[in-house]
């Protein structure tokens, strides 16, 4: 596995919003979606211009996400800057 020890914050979670929650309130776009493995929040990733995900991680310390991305189930440690081509099951 790689070298991350936060793999025990993940929970069992689905999706608190459909798209990413800030956007929605603000009625603004995003480019990808990502999912907080912590606390289901949906963020927009990094190419996204509200980058919410990225800073739903410096707010809270949530450490891991996931993309929601259809078909893609890697995941990203924003502590440890580790990727994971797929998510662990829970
Ligand atoms: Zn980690
Ligand atoms: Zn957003
Ligand atoms: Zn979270």
């Amino acid at each position: 596995m790689e070298q991350c020890e936060h793999i025990e914050h993940i929970k069992a979670v689905h999706p608190n919003t459909k798209g990413c929650e800030e956007c929605l309130k603000m009625h603004d776009s995003w480019v990808h979606l990502r999912l907080c493995m912590t606390c289901c929040h949906v963020g927009c990733c990094d190419s996204s211009k509200n980058k919410h995900a990225t800073k739903h991680f410096h707010g809270t310390k949530h450490p891991i996400v996931r993309s929601l991305e259809p078909g893609e189930d890697w995941g990203w440690c924003f502590v440890d800057e580790v990727m994971f081509e797929e998510m662990p099951e829970v």
